[in-house]
């Protein structure tokens, strides 16, 4: 079983391995470098596509931090400008009215301004909702108060506003060492929003503005929903840590994968973050990779079925016509010919090769065919009497035999033989006795053609006379024109008791049918010409072949 089924695997190989599979093989060659060299292009595009990304990402990332940067150092400069025109207005009393007054002009960055008292309560304000407020327990205030320095705080809801807010604050301790307060600004987050850096042509692109504790203090996306709830994705936040600037990428809980870049605002806990779906961001190059991938798919196809096709017409097509012409050639189709229109030129010379071939072949054929007729002929005849010899009148009788029967005619049969012949040779010679034979076969052959009848040379000196459809009469008439015939050739013959070469005939005669054979009808000829030497020589006895069958026939019933 293993060795069959390893024998067939390998007619399979072989099969592929023909001249349809080398070339498509030849093809997958050629081809197979470019498609290895476009993939190699493609995915390394598709690497520095990815490296320009997040270059992009870093760059809005620090850009917008500097944005962010420049609005706080804003606010951190009005807050100390504020901070001394309070001190140096409340030595008149006037702190709060002359510093409401300094903030009439419209700053889009801050949206009220308001002092605390070192306990945490709000005196005076542009937002007057808030005064009164208590906000000792804030951690910005704690900070402010152990640090007397500028402090931004981490998101939260005013209490008075009852908005998302952060805050920036500065003590009024380095003018006034007497009575110091807190001068606070709420930052509009609407303006830190603003002022993120984000490019229009790119869609899927999320910025965000995370405080401290992770809050979301400003959002740029197609949602803002977000504002103050903690950044979704905090296990990043964890990554980041306290480096000031970077990029990632990461799986999200949703599973896909985000391209991510961070910056700090200097100076303080804020971080920039920008983000996409590496999905989105990479669609237009893996949308060019897929079309490259199909382009080469395509490519190598048309290639493999280009080498097939041209396989199939140049090589195996011409290949199995001339096969085709062969086997017709071999079968004996001497007309066929290889046509030339449509063969690739490579062929032509064996195509014109097969049809002088097939000529040439032909041309022997028709000579081989002549000469076996010649020989057919040849085998048939006997060259000293020009008569059949015996086989050409054996295969005669046959043929006449058969038609008789067929046609219920009768067929006679005369048995000829030359008297005293041995005498003859050694009067004159053999040679003399051929010419005798000659003379005798020559007029055999008048009498025959005279008599629609069939002569031929028996054997030595025997001949024989066929006399198809003849009875009895007419055969015994035809007896004794040979026998006067020879006679009058006049041929001395001084052996003889008749002084020239004379002959003896047996006639028979038969309605062949499925008793009698054609060796009956010889034999009783044979007999009757046995009678005539019997008789004396120089004649003619019939023998009645018919009536010895029908006795025959009645013996046996
Ligand atoms: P019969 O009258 O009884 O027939 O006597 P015959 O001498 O003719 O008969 P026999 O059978 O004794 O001799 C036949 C002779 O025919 C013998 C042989 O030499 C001769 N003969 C046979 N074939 C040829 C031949 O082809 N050429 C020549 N020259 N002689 C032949
Ligand atoms: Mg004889
Ligand atoms: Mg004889």
């Amino acid at each position: 079983m293993a060795l069959i089924s390893s024998k067939r695997l390998g007619a399979r190989l072989k099969g592929l391995l023909g001249i349809r599979g080398r070339l498509v093989l030849m093809a997958l060659i050629l081809v197979a470098p470019m498609m290895v060299d476009r993939v190699r292009v493609l995915e390394q595009t598709r690497n520095q596509q990815i490296q320009n990304a997040s270059e992009e990402l870093r760059a809005i990332a620090r850009n917008s931090a500097a944005a962010e940067r420049e609005v706080i150092s804003s606010i951190e400069a009005l807050l100390k400008s504020s901070a001394y025109i309070y001190a140096i207005a409340s030595q008149q009393g006037r702190g709060c009215a002359i510093l409401r007054a300094s903030l009439q002009v419209d700053l889009p960055w801050i949206k009220s301004m308001s002092v605390a008292d070192l306990n945490g309560t709000i005196k005076c304000s542009t937002m007057s909702s808030v005064v009164g407020i208590d906000v000792s327990d804030r951690p910005f205030f704690k900070n402010v108060l152990d640090t007397h320095e500028f402090v931004l705080s981490n998101y939260f809801v005013g209490r008075g506003s009852k908005t998302p807010s952060i805050a920036a604050a500065y003590s009024t301790l380095a003018f006034d060492e007497r009575d110091p307060v807190i001068i606070i600004s709420s930052v509009n987050l609407d303006w830190l929003t603003k002022i993120i850096a984000l490019p229009e042509n790119r869609p899927g692109l999320q910025a965000f503005l995370v405080d401290g504790n992770g809050t979301i203090v400003a959002e740029r996306s197609e949602r803002t929903d977000r504002i103050g709830k903690p950044m979704d994705d905090l296990p990043m936040l964890d990554v980041i840590g306290k480096r000031d600037t970077g990029s990632l990428s990461m799986i999200s809980e949703d599973g896909a994968t985000k391209m991510l870049a961070y910056h700090r605002v200097p100076g303080t806990s804020l971080l920039t973050i920008v983000r996409i779906d590496e999905s989105v961001m990479l669609a237009g190059i893996n949308n060019d990779i897929r079309h490259a991938y199909i382009q080469l798919a395509i490519v190598v196809l048309i290639a493999l079925g280009g080498a097939w096709l041209a396989s199939e017409h140049l090589i195996i097509r011409p290949i199995r016509s001339m096969t085709a012409m062969a086997r017709r050639f071999g079968m004996g189709d001497w007309n066929v010919r290889a046509t030339r229109t449509g063969l690739p030129s490579e062929f032509v010379p064996l195509a014109r090769a097969f049809n002088i071939m097939a000529v040439q072949l032909a041309g022997r054929e028709r000579e081989l065919v002549a000469n076996n007729d010649r020989l057919t002929v040849m085998a048939s005849n006997d060259l000293i009497s020009g008569l059949a010899n015996r086989r050409g009148f054996q295969s005669r009788l046959d043929f006449e035999w058969l038609k008789a029967e067929q046609t219920g005619a009768a067929v006679a049969l005369l048995m000829i033989d030359v008297d005293h012949f041995k005498p003859f040779n050694d009067t004159y010679g053999h040679p003399e006795g051929d010419v005798c034979l000659g003379r005798i076969g020559e007029a055999l052959a008048a009498v025959a053609s005279e008599t629609m009848g069939f002569a031929a040379r028996y054997g030595g000196e025997e001949f024989c006379l066929l006399l198809p459809g003849a009875d009895t009469a007419t055969a015994m008439a035809v007896g004794q024109t040979v026998r006067t015939r020879i006679e009058a050739l006049a041929i001395q013959h001084t052996g003889s008791e008749f002084g020239h070469v004379t002959v003896s005939a047996g006639v028979a005669h038969a309605q062949p049918s499925g008793i009698q054979q054609p060796v009956d009808l010889i034999e009783a000829a044979d007999a009757a010409l046995y009678q005539a030497k019997s008789g004396g020589r120089n004649l003619v006895i019939e023998h009645g072949l018919i009536c010895r069958v029908d006795r025959a026939m009645a013996l046996a019933s």
